[in-house]
């Protein structure tokens, strides 16, 4: 099974999972001389879609590595998508402020909307991300249809069913996301990811707020891995992010930060948006079979973050193995499990990374410790700074998570870490480390 002159490719999702596909597919068939009919089906972008509809959940930081990618695709995020240039994170942790700056200022991050800004937005309508990567896709030969996929059928081949039509297709790519009712699982034994809630909220920006910088909180509320406010012109993304949070995990980490907050407001904020996203927590059981695949978060994505990244990824693998391999299952399981798996097997490092500094942030002494440890770290020359690259890396997705685990092993740091724990006595108080 491969993919001839005139071969019929339906995207359902116009993500950046979908887009990328129909970039990369797009891109090598335009070079090998081979034409495609590439359509990509979602609802979010028709011509009426405004605002909030066209939103999707996510705290819209866009990595140095996503944005690498793009480049080398000849996508180049225009001026009125960027919200902001992130420059610097600040981590809120026992009382404690910890300034990180961008350690690589050529490695570039960005905010981004997603969607066209929050509900509550009154002025000029935002330029979306989403929209743009759905431009770019269609610029490169995509046909887009602004419809949901309503069922898919196997006829001989896929069909592809919406509300108005059927389009029976010689590849369906799954690039649906996870927050959507999923529509292929029954005949394609597609057996979606499992899933965590995460919470969001969309506020005013304060104006003594520091420019270009995210702050992340660690701690309480009970369930939260992180929580971060990103600045995107006049507003603060505020997204959480965790597992088993409570019932309105916004107001309980408003409530439980409330004194790191009140640093920046004067008053409690006031929300202009917020919605509870799924994000997947592992792979898709079963996500590719003889003439599908699914890419993204349908398939596979970075734990809690970089999830557009990831989406890149496995959007290219999947499609250049359907160019260069074949459109059957055992082509994907070939040219693009193993890539898929990867993803997976970086998260696993990263589950236990997310474990041990939830540990940390939940026992007082050990956070001391490891504060007292990244002072030290503050100190040395940029390349030693392990702490440091450390925090930055699980909260950018900067680095993989097997690379910030190899590093966060360093027995010379571990070491100093246990020494300060045993010097400054059974209950140490942070000062006493600061
Ligand atoms: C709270 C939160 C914060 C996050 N923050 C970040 C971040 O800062 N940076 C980052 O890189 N990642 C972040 N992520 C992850 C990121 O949002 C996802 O990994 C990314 O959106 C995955 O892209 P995708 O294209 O696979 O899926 P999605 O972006 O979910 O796109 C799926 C698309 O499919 C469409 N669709 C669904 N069903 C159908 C259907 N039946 N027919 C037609 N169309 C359909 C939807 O309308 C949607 O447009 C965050 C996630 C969450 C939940």
């Amino acid at each position: 099974m491969r993919l001839e002159n005139e071969s019929r490719v339906a995207i359902i999702g116009g993500g950046p999972a979908g887009c990328f596909a129909a970039i990369h597919l797009l891109n090598r068939a335009r070079e090998s001389g081979l034409r495609l009919d590439v359509r990509i089906f979602d609802p979010r972008f028709g011509g009426d879609v405004k605002g909030v509809a066209a939103c999707k959940g996510c705290a819209g930081i866009v990595s140095a590595n996503a944005l690498q990618a793009m480049e080398s695709l000849g996508v180049h995020v225009p001026p009125p998508v960027i919200q902001e240039v992130i420059e610097e994170y600040r981590v809120h942790i026992l009382g404690q402020i910890i300034r990180l700056p961008q350690p690589n200022p050529g490695r570039k991050i960005l905010s981004v909307y997603r969607g066209r800004g929050p509900r509550a937005h009154a002025g000029e309508p935002i330029d979306g991300f989403d929209s743009f990567l759905l431009a770019e896709a269609v610029a490169r030969g995509a046909a887009y249809v602004p419809e949901r996929v309503r069922a898919l059928e196997w006829q001989s081949q896929p069909v592809v069913r919406t509300e108005s039509n059927g389009f029976a297709a010689d590849l369906v790519v799954l690039a649906a996301g996870v927050n959507n009712r999923p529509i292929a699982e029954s005949f394609f034994d597609y057996t979606p990811p499992p899933t965590g809630s995460m919470a969001q909220d969309e506020i005013r920006k304060p104006a003594e707020w520091p420019a270009h910088t995210v702050v992340a909180f660690f701690g309480e509320p009970k369930g939260m891995v992180f929580g971060v406010m990103v600045p995107k012109k006049q507003y603060l993304n505020v997204s959480l992010l965790g597992h088993q949070m409570g019932p309105d995990p916004i107001r309980e980490f408003y409530q439980a930060q409330k004194e790191p907050i009140g640093k920046y407001f004067s008053a409690p904020p006031e929300s202009c948006c917020g919605c509870s996203p799924r994000v997947p927590l592992q792979p898709a059981q079963r996500f590719y079979g003889d003439r599908w695949v699914a890419v993204g978060d349908a398939a596979v994505a970075r734990l809690y973050k970089d999830g557009i990244f990831s989406a890149n990824v496995t959007a290219e693998s999947a499609m250049r193995t359907a160019l260069e391999l074949g459109i059957d299952a055992e082509a994907f399981r070939t040219g693009y499990a193993p890539a898929a798996r990867r993803v997976a097997l970086d998260n696993r490092y990263g589950e236990i990374l997310f474990r041990i500094s939830t540990a940390i942030v939940q026992n007082s002494r050990l956070t001391a410790a490891f504060l007292y440890s990244l002072r030290l770290d503050e100190r040395r020359p940029p390349q030693k700074k392990i702490l440091a690259r450390l925090i930055w890396g699980m909260l950018t997705g900067d680095e993989s998570y097997r690379e910030l685990f190899r590093m966060s092993f360093r027995p010379r740091e571990l070491a100093e870490i246990g020494r300060e724990i045993l010097r400054r006595g059974r209950q140490p108080s942070t000062d006493s480390f600061l």
